[in-house]
């Protein structure tokens, strides 16, 4: 039994996923890191043990009726941990806010912004004050009474409902409204109240068609159906409702996703005419900081936030000072980790997972926890090597407030900086699950079997690939005067047959100026647009006639429910069902490829509809999902799983890693092509079945690239790919590598954003942005081979790719 002041965490016969009965010590108050290879294991030692079983006693000691949940859910497979504190988890793939979050809600920087207005805003005279929730559009105290804090209203018109005014109303002039019987009724009610359904809609009075159209009026009338079809139907009371109401009702109201969608094409959103946008009531809008609106320092960068506050405060009152003072230092915290470019009004949808985690690390710095363990997924993702320094900074903070700090890493800046360091592998799956090295990073250098010394220790065997000659471009793609966001007026040149890559500092303008500017271009040309998004960002384009086709490879999930997964995703499970519908058992039965499909009954478990689990919701604590306890996640009923192909059911097939099942499926060329591409950029160890909302963004990304590659094309490809390299180790990202580079080998183009310094120094061609983020940043600050690039002097990525070219 550890004395209760022994320093270190201690894991004992961890077992969890492909863990090998894991034994290890970690101290506490410490930066430890984990590394290894995709799917050797990190995470789930990192989170799947450490931090689940943290969470599990937090349950049990809160809420003793969780006890149920927990033997449910399982607690994760571990012998024994001691010495573990309350785990806080800031993992990137978890808990995706709402669309109504903003940058301002994630942080509760909002919150304090509000105070300030409510005590030491500047009121018209007379006015009372407010309470800080009125500065809320999220609350029915703030809202604007309009749009109800949408900040937009849904409009609709008469072109937009009657789009061909020759047809009268029974040849359904009125395009909007539902179609069968309900159609039917309200074009009865329109002829019982005696308008002419057989006119041309053009020629009825102007009255009559704008009450058609947009009354409120929903009028009874009992409406005696003429012989329809030869049937006689008996009267009835029916109510109309005009072509409007019905629209907006089903837009706002149905549960439909299909009637919503067609709902939405006979409406378009404008700004709200009562609070323009500003989502606020007007009192609140009467009330200014400043001389500004709360709604105008929302919208203000960070950065330009903090000067406003930090010129007004040091002269006010005494409730302002103290509260201005307050939102600096977290303004401070926020900036520091490289995100002062971004508003308190951005939305949390339109954030990268790596901006939202480094905004609750930011947050998390001034909650005043301490003893606890804060448990991070790549913490750098998305952040330029200059900003790393600031990064390990605010972990130190963390640790020096007294908690410990564990975070899985690839970045060997980070690594090499930890006080403790935990290596996984050595390779993945059930290749991995071992811990190699378990001490001060140092202590690596004696452990040759580790994939990741090689990368630690650059010198000695090895690093970054060997930097080859730059290929030749064979044609330019040129787009001129862009303008969206912080990029304007800018003149950007793209090099076709090579790979190039986009670098600068966060917030810089890289994935404006490739995912939607350079993005939209070809795409709109090929939808046989004149112009399209892409274009209205740029005065002209030059260069395109090359391309045939353009690829945008994202890390947006693959799915958004746990339906989806790798093998519906690439296809493959068409194939796996096709076979075990040619299986003996399975012709004798007479169960074709529906039966082995978990979406639709026959085949899959009822209790869950195929789920494999079930939702288990819980008094104050959030839905969590247990296993099916029926089929206990297999998500077949018995019948199904009786039929197996060369031994294997179909829930076990769904079960195999991508690298087991290239073997089963060996001399299966359907799948054996899907399968090696997956092998090809590093996934062997993920699970067919393995549901796509607990892929991470790089593992989404992946799957894509996977399956573009697996589809043999003619003609010239542009590939767009954003931060391809994260979530993988230095040396899955030489496997992507060569995947990509074999793209460009075979004529294609590609263009990455990207912050790994050894793939920049790969690439033929470098298009640095920058020099800062948000205004400080869209321009191009250097272009040129990366040797040109590394030469700049006002580049803040040349020193970095200098480095990496030596
Ligand atoms: P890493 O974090 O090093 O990339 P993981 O811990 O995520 O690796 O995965 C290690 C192994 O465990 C892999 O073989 C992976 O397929 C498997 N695995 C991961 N999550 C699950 C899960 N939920 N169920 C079963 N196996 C899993
Ligand atoms: P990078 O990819 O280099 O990190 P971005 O292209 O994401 O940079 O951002 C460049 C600038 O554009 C930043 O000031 C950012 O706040 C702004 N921006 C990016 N996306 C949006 C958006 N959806 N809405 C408003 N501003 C945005
Ligand atoms: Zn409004
Ligand atoms: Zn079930």
């Amino acid at each position: 039994m550890p004395s209760p002041h022994d320093p270190y965490v201690r894991v004992r016969g961890a077992r969890e996923h492909n863990l090998q009965d894991v034994n290890v010590e970690i101290p506490r108050d410490t930066l430890t890191v984990f590394t290894g290879v995709s799917g050797s294991g990190k995470s789930s030692l990192a989170f799947g043990t450490i931090y689940a079983e943290a969470q599990r006693r937090y349950f049990e000691s809160v809420a003793p009726y969780a006890r149920r949940l927990i033997h449910q859910v399982g607690a994760p497979a571990v012998g024994e941990i001691t010495g573990l504190p309350p785990a806080v988890s800031l993992e990137q793939r978890r808990s995706a806010p709402g669309s109504r979050s903003s940058v301002g809600t994630v942080t509760t920087l909002s919150n304090s912004l509000r105070m300030l207005f409510s005590r030491a805003g500047d009121y018209p005279a007379g006015a009372e004050r407010l309470d800080s929730d009125a500065f809320s559009p999220n609350t029915a105290a703030g809202a604007c009474p309009e749009c109800h804090g949408l900040g937009r209203i849904h409009r609709t018109d008469e072109e937009l409902l009657v789009p061909d005014a020759s047809l009268s109303i029974r040849e359904g002039a009125i395009a909007a409204w539902p179609g069968a019987w309900q159609g039917k009724n309200l074009r009865d009610v329109l002829d019982t109240l005696g308008y002419d359904v057989d006119r041309p809609w053009r020629e009825l009075a102007a009255k009559d068609r704008e009450w058609i159209l947009f009354t409120d009026e929903q009028p009874v009338v009992t409406v005696h159906p003429v012989r329809d079809a030869g049937r006689i139907q008996r009267p009835y009371q029916g109510t109309y409702m005009s072509a409007r109401r019905y629209v907006l009702h089903t837009f706002a109201d149905t549960k439909s996703r299909t009637l919503r969608a067609k709902a939405e094409r006979f409406l378009t959103s404008v700004a709200c005419p009562v609070c323009g946008g500003s989502r606020l009531r007007p009192e609140a809008m009467a009330v200014t900081f400043a001389g500004r609106t709360i709604a105008e320092l929302a919208a203000l960068p960070l950065s330009a936030l903090a000067e406003v506050l930090a010129g007004a405060g040091a002269g006010g009152e005494e409730a302002a000072r103290v509260l201005t003072g307050d939102l600096l230092a977290r303004i401070g915290t926020v900036t520091e980790l490289g995100l002062g470019y971004l508003s308190l009004d951005r939305t949390a949808p339109t954030l990268s997972s790596g901006e939202l985690q480094r905004l609750r690390l930011a947050t998390q710095l001034r909650s005043g926890l301490f003893g606890v363990v804060y448990v991070l997924d790549e913490p750098s993702a998305g952040l330029h090597p200059a900003d790393t320094e600031s990064l390990l900074g605010v972990l130190g903070r963390l640790k020096e407030a007294g908690n410990s700090v564990f975070v899985v890493e690839h970045q060997m800046d980070v690594v090499r900086r930890a006080d403790w360091l935990v290596d996984v592998g050595p390779l993945a799956g059930e290749h991995g699950g071992r811990v190699l090295h378990s001490g001060p990073p140092q202590g690596l250098a004696e452990v040759p079997e580790s994939a990741t010394r090689r990368f630690l220790f650059p010198g000695d065997g090895g690093g970054a690939a060997p930097v080859r000659e730059p290929r030749t471009p064979t044609g330019w793609i040129r787009l001129s005067g862009v303008e969206r966001h912080n990029v304007r007026g800018v003149d950007a040149a793209f090099p076709l047959g090579v790979f190039t890559a986009v670098t600068g500092v966060s917030g810089s303008g890289k994935s404006t100026l490739v995912g939607q500017v350079l993005a939209g271009v070809p795409a709109d040309r090929q939808a046989g647009e004149e112009a399209g998004a892409g274009e209205q960002y740029c005065a002209s384009v030059t260069g395109l006639e090359a391309v045939d086709r353009l690829v945008q490879v994202d890390q947006k999930p693959i799915g958004r429910t746990p339906r989806s997964n790798l093998a519906t995703y690439t296809g493959l499970f068409d194939t796996v069902r096709k076979l075990f519908a040619q299986t003996e058992t399975a012709r004798e039965r007479g169960y074709t490829a529906g039966r082995f499909s978990f979406n639709v009954s026959g085949g899959r478990c009822e209790t869950c509809q195929g789920e494999g689990f079930v939702s288990v919701e819980l008094l104050f604590l959030p839905s969590t999902y247990a296993p099916c306890p029926d089929c206990h996640g297999a998500r077949y009923n018995p019948e199904t799983l009786e039929v197996t192909l060369r031994g294997l059911t179909v829930a076990q097939v769904l079960d195999l890693t991508v690298e087991s099942a290239a073997e089963f499926f060996s001399g299966t060329p359907a799948a054996e092509r899907a399968l090696t591409t997956l092998l090809d950029v590093g996934l062997g160890y993920l699970r067919l079945g393995q549901p796509a909302t607990e892929l991470s963004g790089g593992e989404a990304q992946r799957i894509k690239l996977a399956s573009e590659l697996q589809r043999t094309r003619r003609g010239h490809t542009l590939y767009l790919l954003d931060e391809p390299t994260t979530g993988l180790h230095p040396a899955d990202v030489e496997v992507l590598m060569r995947q990509l580079h074999g793209l460009v080998d075979a004529h294609n183009t590609v263009v990455v954003v990207e912050h790994d310094m050894a793939v920049v120094a790969g690439a033929d061609h470098v298009i640095d942005l920058g020099p800062g983020g948000g205004d400080q940043g869209g321009r191009i600050v250097a272009t040129g081979t990366p040797r040109e690039v590394a030469r700049s002097t006002e580049s803040r990525t040349a020193p970095y790719l200098a480095k990496a070219l030596e």
